[in-house]
């Protein structure tokens, strides 16, 4: 058994003054049951918790730790601007400019980018610069999909809600939620439908290339180019949300592996380099539409300060000078098979999912290709895995429908480890005993 004893006093402390004790839902363990584990530090790949245990780290902060904890580019790039330069102004910068520049060149679609602080931000803003520009008010997302704790984002798509809208969260106005149409991941039908049903009215489409919240679902290439022909049609502002896969699947992102040009993306995670930082961006013609170059307004007081900035641009032209892609795919591959191996081995059909340096294991027999199929997931089974993963020094997400991310610090030795535990660890839940070896 692991020793928890810091980790428990801290969650006990922290439930009195923090709700459920976590400034961010997932962190708690509610899905899972247990303790939340509480960090005292990262180190490249691995986490240490507060009573010293030591973990391989397959969150690195949800995202945006592709080259593993406090990597020495980032680390000189955010001293060097605190002791020379600041951490904010509330004026503009040279590195902002920089930075804009670097991201429209890595991501050609986004001709033009706001900086804002978080993912959040980004898709909120990014919604309504697209219903100022098509002068339209309703938007369609997909189901599973995660654009951060927005109101018109927090619809679930419960089957009579679909066009009508109900709220997933209590505090969302029927208003809001009337606005905001769910359809089905990677079924073109279902958007075709809605757009049907509710014409010249649709200012955005809005949808993870790669779905990361609910697993990882990749979307077909022909669903994606089906919706950039519909968008084109009907006059849709198409924005692909890539706080997650930017940077993270390959250097220009989802749209660049499948081919596929949004007319606006939103960023964050890895672009802020472990910071707060995310924004948005796009057509020339839409984002002259933004404050205050045009009438459509956001604004934010920290937006592009130089601190984040600097951890942001360090990441970015790194991963940029150094390309790890190749290497981080050669790592997947031989996680994938490792894990691959294990289930033939126990003699077990689970659907296991992967693009480059983002995977899932699904409990559950069924091909993942949407929220339908993910969610046949059996979520008590993976409660067991997470924690029989954690035992034996494995930080996994504690919830099943969260991506398993690597960076460039997690070596053989990590991946080997790894394979070993989950091995381990899928005997002991489904008590099988193996075919072979
Ligand atoms: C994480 C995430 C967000 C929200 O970003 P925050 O920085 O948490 O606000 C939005 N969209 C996607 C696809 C994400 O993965």
């Amino acid at each position: 058994m692991l020793n928890q004893t810091k980790s428990r006093a801290l969650f006990e402390r922290a439930k009195q003054v923090i709700p459920g004790g976590v400034n961010s839902p997932v962190r708690a363990f509610k899905s899972v049951g247990g303790t939340p584990v509480f960090m005292q530090k990262g180190d490249g790949a691995y986490l240490i918790d507060a009573d010293g245990n030591r973990y391989i780290d397959y969150i690195g902060s949800w995202g945006p730790f592709i080259l593993g904890h406090n990597h020495p580019a980032v680390v000189e790039a955010i001293e060097h601007t605190l002791h020379h330069i600041g951490t904010s102004f509330g004026a503009p910068t040279e590195l902002e400019v920089e930075f804009a520049e670097l991201i429209s060149s890595l991501m050609p679609s986004m001709q033009m980018v706001r900086l804002v602080s978080s993912g959040t931000e980004a898709t909120m803003s990014a919604i309504r610069v697209a219903r100022g520009f098509t002068g339209r008010e309703k938007i369609i997302k997909f189901e599973g999909c995660y654009h951060g704790h927005g109101d018109s984002f927090l619809i679930k798509a419960g089957s009579g809600a679909l066009t009508l809208g109900a709220p997933d969260s209590p505090g969302v106005t029927k208003g809001t939620a009337q606005d905001t149409l769910n359809a089905t991941f990677n079924d073109i039908e279902s958007v075709r439908k809605l757009v049907r049903e509710n014409p010249d009215q649709i200012a955005a489409i809005i949808i993870e290339p790669i779905g990361g919240n609910m697993g990882v679902v990749p979307a077909r290439q022909d669903f994606l180019q089906d919706l950039r022909d519909l968008c084109t049609t009907e006059n849709i502002v198409l924005i692909f949300d890539e706080v997650m896969t930017g940077f993270r699947v390959a250097l220009g992102g989802a749209q660049s592996l499948y081919g596929v040009t949004p007319d606006m993306t939103t960023i964050g995670k890895i672009l802020g380099g472990g910071l707060p930082v995310g924004a948005y961006g796009g057509r020339k013609d839409i984002m002259s539409r933004v404050a205050p170059a045009g009438d459509i307004y956001q604004a934010g007081t920290l937006s592009g300060n130089p601190l984040a900035v600097s951890a942001g641009l360090a990441t970015l032209k790194f991963l940029r000078d150094h390309n790890p892609y190749p290497d981080l795919e050669a790592k997947g591959k031989m996680l994938e098979e490792g894990f691959r191996e294990n289930l033939n081995k126990l003699d077990l059909n689970l659907c296991l999912k992967r693009v480059g340096s983002m995977m899932c294991l699904f409990m559950t027999e069924q091909d993942v290709v949407d929220f339908k199929t993910a969610t046949s997931s059996d979520t008590k089974k993976y409660a067991a895995y997470f924690h029989a993963m954690l035992e034996r020094g494995i930080y996994l997400a504690p919830a099943q429908y969260e991506a398993m991310f690597f960076s460039i610090k997690h070596g053989d030795a990590e991946l080997e480890k790894t394979i070993q535990a989950n091995y381990d660890a899928l005997q002991a839940i489904y008590q099988r005993a193996a075919l072979t070896s």
